[in-house]
């Protein structure tokens, strides 16, 4: 089973997928744990490319496509394989269609169209986990330390922008996706998952 989640910065998607993991681990399933852009060797150099020169030199267009190859390497390297386990990946086409089609206004036809190949290979189930990105924001800033890590709430219309998208999309595929309340705790948003997870598993 493929399952993917989504949603804007400081969202907590890596720390449920660390505790959907344990818990699916120790009820003796098979889990792979990957992310996107990233989760490949190859796909890692390209996410190195992306977060380098996240928001300064790189081109929308050009930006859209490394995310598309990286996924396509990621895809081949990491998900096919691996479809008879639970899959967890933290982040994957619906972030193409918030951060690129969205975000960047690039329009969901040319993200669709150099993500043709991933559309082959849908998630089984998608948990998106929605907040107000100001919440996000501040939730990832108090974290970090270094200012010149700091997220830049000067481009919070575009995070706004990604938000619009990803509930957008929430509405386009419900058969897939669920959107999730992520301004809870996150022990609370861990159970909701977690129950849906069980009942698609039959556990
Ligand atoms: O998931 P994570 O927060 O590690 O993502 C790394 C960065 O890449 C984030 O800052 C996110 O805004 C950005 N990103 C993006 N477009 C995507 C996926 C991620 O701009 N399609
Ligand atoms: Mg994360």
């Amino acid at each position: 089973m493929f399952i993917t989640f989504e949603g804007g910065e400081g969202t907590g998607k890596t720390t449920l997928i660390a505790m959907i993991k344990e818990y699916l681990i120790n009820a003796g399933k098979e889990v792979v744990v990957t992310r996107e852009p990233g989760g490949s060797k190859i796909a890692e150099k390209i996410r190195q490319v992306l977060l380098d020169n996240h928001n300064t030199e790189i081109t929308p267009h050009t930006e859209a496509l490394l995310f598309a190859a990286s996924r396509a390497q990621h895809l081949d390297e990491v998900i096919i394989p691996n479809l008879d386990k639970i899959i967890l990946c933290d982040r994957y086409i619906d972030s193409s269609m918030a951060y690129q089609a969205y975000g960047r206004d690039l329009g969901e036809e040319f993200v669709k169209s150099i993500n043709t190949y991933a559309l082959n290979y849908m998630p089984d189930l998608t948990f998106y986990i929605d907040l107000d990105p100001e919440v996000g924001i501040s939730r990832v800033n108090k974290n970090r330390t270094d200012k010149k890590d700091r997220l830049d709430s000067e481009k919070f219309n575009f995070h706004i922008k990604v938000r619009e998208g990803y509930l957008k999309l929430v509405c386009k595929d419900q058969d897939r996706v669920m959107k999730i309340d992520g301004n809870r705790s996150i022990e609370e948003i861990y159970k909701e998952i977690l129950k849906v997870i069980l009942e698609r598993l039959w556990m």
